[in-house]
């Protein structure tokens, strides 16, 4: 068993790595025309499958994007692809569904001259170093649903990465981007919770990406006792925080030791991040899709 990838699904075929390709037709290289998921394979198991095919084909609804297969025909492939390449731990995948080729490339989808392209491709990738990052705030802001709706999952992403790059540019590792009002949105790729006098808060998913971790964190901060609300946030109430974490697919739970230079609490993983990362590790068996069920299929 490993977590290396010897081939990508391409529209139903499993292509080998060095060979794999799209079309440059295609909507989602001409116009970030198309959305995605970003999800991990841990002990065997894909975390929250039926949340994240599910939040893609939301997705793709708000986008007037119709995928070629069913959810289920789709979780189906995705598990014989990743039981063919023999993946079972430690694995970052990214399924990918666009509008699909378009010639010529206009903005008209009315050009669209087939159907969706999907592709599933992935890396290896390590749990999440719990020494903590340094957190400051973008000067890009997130969409409210006003605009395109932050909730869609696109690849439009370039928000995203000016915000991160924005960040490192300024010697930080990520930055709060706010949506159109200043308060809180979310991280460049990741949610924001904030801990103030044993209470958890997180800004509403309304400018934001409705986070499956951010999610299941609210579901174990109830199990474990600990009082947590959406909220309106500003950058008033991080510098106020005694505990300051991201969350995320790829980011798991990340402790914030900085923000904007001042230190968090005492600068390492707050008591209650900690008891809640613990929570959301020890969650991941009990939320995860075997792999191995693909085995006859
Ligand atoms: N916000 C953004 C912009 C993201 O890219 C991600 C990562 N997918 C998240 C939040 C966290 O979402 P999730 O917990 O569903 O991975």
């Amino acid at each position: 068993m490993t977590n290396q990838l010897t081939t990508v699904y391409i529209n139903g075929e499993h292509v080998p790595v060095e060979s794999a390709s799209i079309s440059v037709f295609d909507s989602g290289f001409n116009f970030g025309d198309g959305v995605f998921e970003g999800m991990r394979v841990y002990n065997g198991r894909v975390l929250m499958l039926d949340e994240h095919i599910e939040r893609l084909y939301n997705s793709a609804a708000a986008a007037f994007i119709e995928p070629p297969m069913t959810q289920d025909e789709l979780k189906r492939d995705i598990l014989t692809w990743l039981r063919a390449n023999d993946i079972d731990h430690d694995f970052h995948f990214r399924p990918i569904i666009t509008r699909g080729i378009r010639t010529p490339p206009r903005v008209d989808p009315r050009f669209a001259s087939g159907p969706a392209t999907v592709v599933v491709l992935g890396q290896a990738i390590s749990g999440t170093p719990t020494t903590g990052i340094n957190l400051v705030v973008s000067r890009y802001r997130r969409h409210g649903p006003d605009s395109v709706d932050s909730k869609i999952k696109s690849l439009s992403y370039l928000h995203a990465v000016l915000a991160k790059l924005d960040a490192v540019r300024r010697g930080a590792d990520d930055a709060i981007v706010l949506d159109n009002r200043g308060c809180l949105a979310e991280c460049s790729a990741s949610n924001i919770f904030l801990v103030k006098n044993g209470q958890l808060t997180t800004p509403f998913a309304i400018s934001t990406l409705d986070g499956i971790t951010r999610n299941l964190l609210l579901e174990l901060a109830a199990e474990l006792g600990i009082p947590a609300r959406e909220k309106d946030l500003t950058t008033y109430d991080v510098h106020a925080a005694d505990e300051v974490f991201l969350c995320g697919s790829g980011a798991e739970l990340m402790p914030v030791i900085t923000f904007e230079t001042q230190t968090v609490g005492d600068g390492s993983m707050g008591p209650i991040t900690e008891r809640l990362r613990d929570a959301y590790l020890n969650s991941l068996d009990a939320h995860g899709t075997p792999i191995a069920i693909a085995a006859g299929v």
